[in-house]
């Protein structure tokens, strides 16, 4: 009896590992059709700078609305289209919509977009962002790259090669969750770098929090001393944006300053040359 309970959780185990693995080729082959299919939109998050209080431009964040599925966050999903190469599409998209956008907005508002590992690594990548500019109109100076250090791993030396292509181009590139890479300070040194956004983690609580708080200084040094803008991600109190304030921090972005939202919702910024600090934009669908 033991031996066919044995079996039977055996055989149990057995068919949960299929469901799981079914669900995730079926996840896999949604996602490398999510863009055709339409399922994909873009949300963009305000960055101001902290000196004067305004909006200097938008991070844009992807969104997946799968039927059937609800949301689902980047967080989760981009990693399994990195693993199955559907983020080759889903970035293409991206780019494309990204780019049509904000060629509409008064200039000088930028626009920020994250690249991941192996679309940087992908052989046309230049090329696209080349031509994605050339069919949007939108200046060069007016997109920034956002590149996160897990991409900066593999291939020295191609990468390198990439970043002086992109930047050839006019593009600008930021180093994103900075401090939370595996060598944060020679990724700096090593690749040409235009900004460096002090991860969430270390922005929390910056006001109340001695750690936190001599991290976030050093990186203002750091950026200083290289002559590199630093912006503050995650900033959500008033404690912490005064904090930021007080240590002469360039840029910051965070709930406090604007949710990420559908475009419209920012339309008073992007139509007008009136850009000014914008205090709450409504919440977006939470994930399910
Ligand atoms: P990220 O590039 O570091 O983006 C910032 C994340 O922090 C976003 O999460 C944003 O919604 C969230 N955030 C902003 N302000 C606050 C705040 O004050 N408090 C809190 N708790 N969170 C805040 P989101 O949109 O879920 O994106 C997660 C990650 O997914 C991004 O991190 C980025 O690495 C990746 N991602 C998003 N869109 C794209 C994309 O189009 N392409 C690629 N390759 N990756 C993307
Ligand atoms: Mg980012
Ligand atoms: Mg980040
Ligand atoms: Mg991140």
């Amino acid at each position: 009896r033991a031996k066919a309970e044995q079996l039977g959780g055996y055989r149990f185990f057995e068919q949960t590992m299929s469901e799981e693995l079914n669900d995730r080729r079926q996840t896999e082959h949604d996602l490398r059709h999510a863009a055709d299919r339409g399922e994909l939109y873009v949300v963009y998050q305000p960055q101001a700078s902290v000196a004067s209080s305004s909006i200097v431009g938008f991070e844009a964040l992807v969104r997946w609305r799968r039927p059937g599925h609800g949301q689902m966050s980047p967080s989760t999903f981009i990693p399994l289209a990195e693993e199955c190469g559907a983020i080759l599409p889903i970035g293409e998209w991206v780019l494309r919509s990204v780019c049509r956008e904000a060629a509409g907005w008064p200039n000088p508002l930028s626009v920020a977009v994250n690249v991941s590992a192996v679309q940087l690594h992908a052989p046309n990548f230049v090329a696209l962002v080349h031509t994605v500019l050339f069919e949007s109109g939108l200046p060069p100076q007016r997109l920034e790259i956002e590149i996160t250090e897990t991409a900066l791993v593999r291939d020295f030396t191609r990468t390198l090669a990439t970043l002086r292509q992109l930047k050839a181009l006019g593009v600008r590139i930021a180093m994103d969750d900075f401090g939370t890479g595996y060598s944060s300070l020679s990724n700096l040194r090593a690749f040409p770098f235009d900004k460096i956004k002090i991860d969430r983690s270390f922005v929390t609580a910056v006001d109340s929090n001695q750690q936190a708080a001599a991290i976030v200084r050093s990186v203002l040094g750091l950026g200083r001393g290289l002559g590199l803008p630093v912006m503050a991600e995650g900033v959500e109190t008033e404690a912490e944006m005064q904090f930021l304030q007080l240590e002469a921090c360039d840029g910051a972005q965070g709930y406090l300053l604007g949710r990420p939202a559908p475009i419209d919702q920012f339309a008073h910024l992007t139509r007008a040359n009136d850009v000014r600090l914008l205090s709450h934009a409504e919440d977006e669908p939470r994930e399910q």
